[in-house]
């Protein structure tokens, strides 16, 4: 490989800098409202009409005039009006009209009385208490005024974007489309699912969890197989994946006689700006660049490459996505159990987490060799331990995020 490639090892944080500095946000598509959902707006969203789009009753009771329900003056209803309905008579001087929850207000009426707060008798109301002006009435545009700019391109569609988007009447909405993000695994050792591995054989099980993980952030994994530890198997597999919008590879990427992915990212333009990260699990993890293509070549061990897709994939996928808070929020929980490091590394450690009296606790989630999966499994959190500490005592508190799709508590 060329020596301008060569670069040092990068610190944890400055490795995922690195790649989010690195990557761009994807163009927009149209999609059905609802398809919107956990995706990011490509467009400034204006409000066509007020909301509430006209003045109507926040309670079922009646419309009266304020300054006529003092001293327990009698009212006659001489109407009804329901949700829905349209208004043919006003409130005059000294009357009421029966008005439901989300029936535009009569003209000539300021308040609402509840149900519950008047004497019915006869054909007439007396309210209980003190009506104050204004009272239960939603005014139209209180909510949002028409032509207001209501959701700005960036915004995260929740399903409180959902309802005002669909108040506003948006049957489609443009947002930010889903990476396609290409999968290989490398190696010789490995076997497609469906097939009993032979001995000295694995499953290939890095490429079900790296999909996973890409379709839980919300994009679209291309799963490309196993390319086998040879240059000609390597060269077919990796130009087929640098035609999406990301490519991930696991495995062989390491120093060992037949890590070929570097080589060959390499040969096929891919311009590797670092190789190695300062942290464990992950140090033999490269990042490249061909043109607008992000290549993350994680490690292969099932651990190293779940956790470094966590750290560094994840991020960059979510700012793809156009994300703003791309990297997971970190917090302090307690410890209760201590955790080992080496010195000088920074250390992701796999542990559980648990809220008791407002506070959290953090557990070891179990043996942290990078080949054990069920840990992972029992984990809900990582803490990360800063580099220069060589571990953590039981009652210290360390920093930690959750694991999966979550983004922030
Ligand atoms: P390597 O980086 O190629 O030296 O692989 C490191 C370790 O990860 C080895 O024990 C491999 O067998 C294991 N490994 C590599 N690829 C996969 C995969 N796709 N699924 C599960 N384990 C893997
Ligand atoms: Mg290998």
């Amino acid at each position: 490989m060329s020596e301008k490639n060569m670069q040092e090892i990068q610190g944890f944080e400055e490795a995922r800098n690195i790649i989010l500095k690195s990557v761009v946000v994807l163009g927009a598509e149209q999609v059905e409202l609802l398809d919107s959902l956990g995706r990011v707006l490509a467009e400034d969203v204006v409000a066509p009409w007020n909301l509430p789009r006209f003045c109507n009753s926040a309670m079922d009771g009646y419309a009266v005039r304020a300054e006529d329900c003092g001293a327990g003056q009698m009212l006659p209803v001489i109407a009804s009006i329901a949700a829905g309905g349209r208004p043919v008579k006003a409130v005059t001087e000294g009357t009421a009209i029966k008005i439901m929850t989300g029936a535009p207000v009569p003209d000539g009426c300021d308040s609402i009385v509840p149900i519950e707060q008047v004497e019915v008798s006869g054909g007439g109301i007396r309210a209980l208490g003190t009506v104050t002006l204004g009272q239960h009435v939603r005014l139209a545009g209180e909510d949002v005024k028409d032509s207001e700019t209501i959701l700005a391109a960036g915004r995260l569609v929740r399903p409180y974007e959902i309802n005002m988007l669909a108040c506003c009447g948006r049957e489609r909405v443009a947002v930010v489309r889903r990476p396609r993000v290409a999968i290989l695994a490398t190696g010789d050792e490995l076997v497609e699912l469906g097939t009993i591995p032979g001995m000295w054989q694995i499953v290939n099980s890095n490429a079900y969890s790296l999909a996973a993980a890409v379709r839980q952030l919300g994009g679209i994994p291309i799963m490309l197989g196993i390319a086998r530890d040879n240059l000609a198997s390597h060269r077919e597999k990796l130009k087929q994946g640098l035609e999406a919008d990301v490519l991930v590879t696991s495995a062989g990427v390491s120093v060992g006689d037949h890590d070929l992915v570097r080589e060959v990212l390499d040969e096929l333009g891919v311009r590797i700006v670092f190789w190695k990260v300062n942290v464990k699990p992950g140090k033999s993890m490269a990042f490249g660049m061909k043109e607008s293509v992000p290549v993350i070549a994680l490690p292969g061990n099932p651990v190293s490459s779940m956790l470094t897709f966590e750290e560094f994939a994840a991020p960059a996928l979510l700012k793809m996505m156009g994300r703003q808070d791309s990297v997971k929020a970190l917090f302090p929980a307690v410890l209760q159990s201590s955790l080992r490091k080496k010195k000088g590394q920074t250390g992701l450690v796999r542990v559980k987490l648990e809220c008791r009296n407002g506070r959290y606790l953090a557990w070891s989630a179990g043996k942290q060799d990078t080949g054990l999966v069920k840990t992972m499994m029992e984990a809900n959190a990582v803490a990360v331990l800063p580099a220069e500490r060589e571990g953590f005592a039981a009652g210290e508190e360390v920093q930690v995020h959750l694991l999966g799709s979550a983004v922030a508590i």
